[in-house]
This record gives C-alpha cells, structure tokens and sequence, in this order.
C-alpha cells in the first residue's frame, strides 16, 4: 500500500512538471505582456466598459495568415485574439469600430472571438469552421 501511493506521488509530481515544462514552450502564448502598449490600453479601455475579456492568443510563432501566406501580425505579438465578455460581443465590435484605429478582425461561424491589431485600420469578416472559409 505504501509503495502505491508513493508511486502515485511520483506519477503526480511528473504530470505537474511536464504541465509547467508544456506552459512554459509551446508557441502558442495567451500572455499579454509583449503585447504593445497600443493594444494593452484597447483591452484595457474594453474591460473598463464592459468587463472581463478572455485572450485566446497573442504571440504565435511563424503565424501566417490563412490563405494569404503572409505573416500574421501574431507572429510579432502585435495582435491578440480574445473573447468578449458574455452578451457584450456586439457591443464591443461596435466600439472597437468607432474607437480602435488598427486592424479589426472577426470570426463567424463556429469562432467567435474577435481579433485586433495595430496594423493598419482594416477590418474583416472571416467564417473560419464552416462552409464559408474566406478567401481574401
Ligand atoms: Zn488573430
């Protein structure tokens, strides 16, 4: 008995270390810390009104933008991809249109987070998951 829960303790403390050693290098990154102070005040100005935003990503390394095989402004942590708080999506695409002055994007179909940018002011529509996919 005492052998299996030592062993078990073992095991644990293994899945914790590979967690933390996974957190720490996948490429994929939801921190917002490089993130430039641009878009840091966006968020920052999005939380105030209308509460807490989830970050799906930020900087993903070697990011291309789908279809165009170009880089991705995530590739430069220039970008972030978040979720609006419940109820409030509509609302915040509405004031980010009005307020934001980089590049807006906005997933339809089975997405349904909002990205932005501090590229030029541009926005898009894009149906990522479904029939739709965009092409340009
Ligand atoms: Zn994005």
């Amino acid at each position: 008995m005492y052998c299996v829960s030592n062993a078990l303790k073992l095991a644990t403390g293994a899945l914790v270390l590979a967690i933390i050693t996974f957190a720490g290098t996948t490429p994929s990154s939801a921190q917002s810390g490089c993130l430039p102070g641009s878009l840091q005040r966006t968020l920052g100005q999005i939380r105030a009104n209308f509460g807490p935003v989830r970050i799906v990503s930020t900087f993903r390394r070697g990011a291309m933008i789908a279809g165009s095989g170009r880089r991705s402004l995530h590739a430069s942590c220039r970008a972030v991809d978040f979720h609006a708080p419940p109820g409030k999506r509509a609302a915040v695409i509405a004031w980010l249109r009005g307020n934001h002055t980089g590049g807006l994007g906005i997933y339809g179909c089975s997405m349904s987070h909002i990205h932005i940018d501090n590229g030029g002011r541009y926005s898009w529509n894009k149906c990522i998951g479904g029939r739709r996919t965009a092409s340009r």
